[in-house]
């Protein structure tokens, strides 16, 4: 760790980082920040939430000319979400040197962007499906591009951006500096470095564990028809801060969402198919705390950087390692402990022992919540909202009738009601959720990566050994029929007619990259989106 007083930035750069609350550098900015000023290509490779984003806009910032009127520097994000964190990032970073940067999206009004262009930004953010767009309009040339960064370029490829990235780095002058970083370093994305990068330095910050060890893991193993009431039962005894909740896909995030409303949570769903004002909105809630629970698909949420996340649950078991190595991250972020359920149908239990095995760490079985459980942990928050009040002092107005109450009845009985009252009822309503496939094993190739470690061992063996173990029969085990029903009814059938603005939420279209082997039976990638 170092100050950042020891890079040799400029006083305006400094002045920003201070202001951001930055002390020491973390360890991939140690390594990437001196390397990055010396206009060295990159290839930075480090965990999510390590703060990267800094490791390359600090040398960025720091480098731009002020009196630059074009654009000479491009970053590319997979998603939305990171190219605003990003853009908001790279903002306060640039403030004090008054830089100016934009971000570039799907499903944002192009006439804006368009509108944002004409201001001479310096830096472009953008996903690189709209990107292609203004390049094509004409609305965006990077003749002039000194500056190139690859954010989050595993999720890009997964994403299938491949085409993409390729065509417009074909745009970028060679004469360039390139930074490409990425949590993980599968055999894709060292191919694109080779194409793209010259002579890059390779810095990386690797776990020692592939989880964070300050998240608490548990799974509980159930059948699918009893997930909603343990749900409840779970968010009622835990009672957590800010929770997210993952689901497979976008129509089970929508009922998810939807059936916990009606139950009396403040939840809110996030996936693709909302627009991007229901996006930022449902964020800003869950930021300042007027939702608690947050319910996402895998996508939707990766890489969102959301401060005081005390739960995740998997409501349905996620496909891949990555996966639940990227879902937990959500909590336990910055020295913060967190908690992470995950709930595993029988058949399923298999596969929960493939990730353990592949990241390395044992999540702890524990039983369905009781409903008394449940019952004692939302009277504990009752009971504590009250000592808070009595605490803070705020309850004076209330003490003339809370006499005037004593007189007439017994202190304990007149408390219990009154909890009661505060603790609410639980809202009995029938709640009736597709159900999902459960996951199955899958075959995995040993050439394929696993969070950034050579796969030896644990690998081969576990994907081999349950190649074709057991495939799931449809037609046993309690499971409504999939099929049919699946591609008609619920409302989730995929929107394709936004064309370019849905693209930056495309499934993964190149499964070939993970390494895995999809079964024709899957459900429509879309879907999962
Ligand atoms: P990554 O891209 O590696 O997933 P981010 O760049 O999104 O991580 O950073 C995660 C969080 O850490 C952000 O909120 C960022 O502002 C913060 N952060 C980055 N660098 C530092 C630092 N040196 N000190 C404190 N916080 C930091
Ligand atoms: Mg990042």
């Amino acid at each position: 760790m170092k100050t950042f007083s020891e890079f040799g930035l400029e006083p305006k750069v400094l002045r920003a980082i201070t202001e951001m609350g930055f002390e020491e550098s973390t360890p991939i900015q140690d390594k990437a920040i001196p390397v990055a000023m010396e206009g060295r290509d990159l290839i930075g490779q480090a965990q999510t939430g390590t703060g990267k984003t800094a490791a390359f806009g600090i040398p960025l910032i720091n480098k731009i000319d002020i009196k630059e009127e074009r654009i000479v520097a491009l970053i590319m994000c997979p998603t939305r979400e990171l190219a605003i964190q990003v853009a908001e990032e790279i903002e306060k970073l640039g403030r004090f040197k008054g830089i100016r940067s934009l971000p570039i999206y799907g499903g944002q009004d192009i006439v804006k962007q368009i509108r944002g262009l004409r201001k001479k930004p310096q830096i472009i953010i953008g996903t690189p499906g709209r990107l292609l767009d203004h390049i094509n309009r004409k609305t965006i040339k990077l003749d002039d591009v000194q500056t190139v960064i690859l954010d989050e370029a595993d999720e890009m490829l997964d994403m299938g951006f491949m085409d993409d990235i390729q065509a417009i780095l074909k745009l970028v002058p060679e004469e360039r500096q390139t930074m490409l970083f990425s949590a993980t370093m599968p055999i894709n994305i060292q191919k694109l470095a080779q194409q793209f990068l010259r002579n890059p330095e390779h810095v990386s910050v690797i776990p020692k564990q592939v989880s964070a060890p300050l998240i608490d893991q548990a799974y509980i193993e159930l059948h699918e028809r009893q997930k909603f009431e343990a749900l409840c039962r779970l968010i009622d005894m835990e009672a957590p801060d800010l929770a997210i909740i993952f689901g497979r896909t976008k129509r089970r995030v929508d009922e998810l969402a939807e059936a916990l409303q009606k139950r009396g949570y403040t939840a809110e769903g996030l996936h693709g198919d909302l627009s991007q004002n229901q996006r930022d909105n449902v964020m800003r809630k869950f930021r300042d705390g007027s939702i608690d629970v947050l319910v996402a698909t895998d996508v939707a949420a990766r890489g969102l950087d959301v401060s005081g996340v005390t739960h995740v649950i998997n409501f349905d078991l996620p496909q891949d390692p990555e996966s639940y190595v990227h879902r937990i991250g959500r909590t336990g972020r910055a020295g913060k402990e967190g908690a992470a359920y995950t709930f595993v149908t029988p058949r399923e239990i298999d596969h929960l022992h493939f990730i353990e095995k592949i990241t390395r760490h044992r999540i702890t079985r524990k039983p369905m919540p009781s409903l008394a459980e449940a019952i004692e942990g939302k009277q504990k928050m009752t009971a504590e909202r009250v000592l808070e009040i009595l605490q803070k002092d705020e309850h004076n107005e209330y003490k003339g009738l809370a006499i005037s109450l004593l007189e007439q009845h017994d202190s304990v009985h007149l408390l219990a009601a009154a909890l009661k009252l505060l603790t609410g009822d639980k809202k009995e309503v029938e709640i009736e959720l597709t159900p999902e496939d459960p996951i199955r094993a899958k075959k995995r190739r040993p050439d394929v990566r696993s969070s950034g470690r050579r796969p030896s061992g644990p690998y081969g063996t576990a994907g081999g050994a349950r190649r074709g173990d057991r495939p799931y029969d449809r037609d046993r085990g309690g499971y409504r029929s999939g099929g049919g029903d699946r591609s008609g009814g619920g409302g989730d059938r995929s929107r394709r007619d936004g064309g370019r603005d849905n693209r930056d939420y495309r499934g993964r279209t190149d499964n070939r990259d993970r390494g895995y082997s999809r079964p024709s039976n899957r459900t429509n990638e879309e879907t999962l989106v």
